[in-house]
């Protein structure tokens, strides 16, 4: 007899990596004859993947939950990702929480499944130190671009982060697996690959059968770059410390790897780079941008800047202000600092108020504003390939150019999934 297999829905926050675990999750439910449900619809089963640098994640976990308790009262709840590995204990006791899934825990998702029942909440979550192994994932979209994991993880011990407490240490698949993979990815008819990690410069890492591996992302584009099937490469986002000039000097050669870098700074102040550890000066990553603009002047270029970390004066602010207003960088992410519990920034002082920290990330998201708009008319007029993606919104297509500039147009059928030289 078949066994009969409860419907499972996704919710996911957070950043690429969750979206691309939670659609790999959901792939290997589904073929293993889990029906899959979208998270709006009744489902048996709700699981929230979710993310510890969202602000308030409690809150929204909570909120979540409290919204499929009114909707579907009978359905099992399981939180997973990197806010369930912080706290599992604070999760479990949201009322209606059935099952808390750690770092490790979650790729046993469906053998949770099977056992799962209402009236059970349980906690299965291991000590971040004893996570091993890399997990690969994509995600699959609209199937015109897809995010792939590539690498876990990070070793680094920024003193604002949470993310090593979350996902463990820096561990990466080998560049064969990855160029497997790809290959797999292109027969599904996705035209791009965003290769997506948390610390992704630094892939290569780790050991396998007891040696240490040797490979290192250098290796990695030079081998996707000669494969055939997929037109198109990002990298999601890389230190500036490991963006060395030979990856700069490749990107600018390949046909395949797009002109578009997003590389965090974080501060524009060495003092406040000191403090959060970050292993670079503002100096470097001056460096860096004025070689990707030698190589290639229309190369696209984000930076994710944190705005009151503790100890930022008004002139430290300035420096990171001016610092970005003089660098021909095309976008900002721009984070407001917030306490997180167990990281050594919690110790340093002066603190910045609140109302401060909302002010100063007003004023850099105005600079991105006038920066983006600049970049994108700089080429106005001219033509740049994009990639039309195949879903349609109100009757609009969307799509990006190489060098990470949002095109539109009316929805078109026979564009869609396809490279278009576009006049911006
Ligand atoms: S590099 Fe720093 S900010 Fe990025 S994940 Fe590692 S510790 Fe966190």
């Amino acid at each position: 007899m078949n066994e009969i297999l409860p419907s499972v829905a996704f919710h996911t926050l957070g950043c690429k990596l969750n979206f691309s675990e939670s659609s790999a999750l959901s792939r290997q439910l589904e073929t293993q004859g889990f029906p899959k449900k979208a998270f709006e619809e009744a489902a048996d089963v709700y699981v929230l993947n979710t993310c510890s640098v969202t602000e308030n994640a409690d809150k929204e976990c909570r909120m979540l939950v409290r919204r499929i308790q009114r909707r579907a009262p009978e359905a099992l709840v399981v939180v997973t990702g990197c806010y369930a590995q912080l706290k599992p204990q604070e999760i479990i006791a949201i009322p209606g929480v059935d099952l808390v899934l750690g770092a490790a825990e979650k790729f046993q998702l469906s053998a949770h499944l099977r056992t799962l029942s209402k009236g059970a909440a349980r906690v299965a979550c291991n000590e971040i130190g004893a996570v091993e192994g890399f997990h690969a994932a994509h995600s699959e979209g609209d199937r015109t671009r897809t995010f792939l994991k590539v690498q876990d993880g990070c070793d680094y011990t920024c003193s604002f982060c949470t993310i090593p407490q979350a996902r463990g240490h820096s561990r990466s698949d080998t560049v064969a697996n990855v160029v497997d993979r790809v290959q797999q990815i292109a027969e599904t008819g996705a035209k791009e690959v965003v290769l997506t990690g948390i610390n992704l410069g630094d892939f290569g890492k780790g050991t396998e059968g007891g040696k240490r591996r040797e490979e290192n992302f250098y290796e990695l584009i030079e081998q996707l770059d000669g494969l055939s099937g997929i037109e198109r490469y990002r990298i999601s986002s890389i230190e500036p410390n490991l963006l060395t000039d030979e990856i700069i000097r490749f990107v600018a050669s390949s046909k395949r790897f797009m002109p578009h870098f997003h590389i965090p700074l974080q501060s524009g102040s060495n003092a406040i780079l000191a403090s959060m550890r970050r292993r670079y000066r503002r100096e470097l990553y001056a460096e860096r941008i004025e070689t990707i603009k030698t190589l290639m002047p229309h190369a696209g270029i984000g930076a994710d800047v944190i705005v009151g970390f503790p100890s930022e004066s008004e002139v430290h602010f300035q420096e990171t202000y001016e610092f970005l207003n003089s660098l021909p960088v095309s976008y900002l992410h721009v984070f407001t600092y917030s306490e997180r519990a167990n990281t050594d920034a919690l110790a340093i002082r002066p603190v910045v108020p609140v109302p401060v920290r909302h002010d100063r990330n007003k004023a850099l998201r105005v600079l991105s504003l006038e920066k983006q708009t600049a970049f994108a008319a700089s080429f106005s007029g001219t033509e740049r390939p994009v990639l039309w993606e195949k879903s349609s919104k109100g009757g609009i297509m969307h799509g990006y150019t190489d060098n990470y500039i949002a095109a539109e147009t009316l929805y078109d059928p026979a564009k869609a999934g396809t490279i278009e030289r576009w006049r911006l």
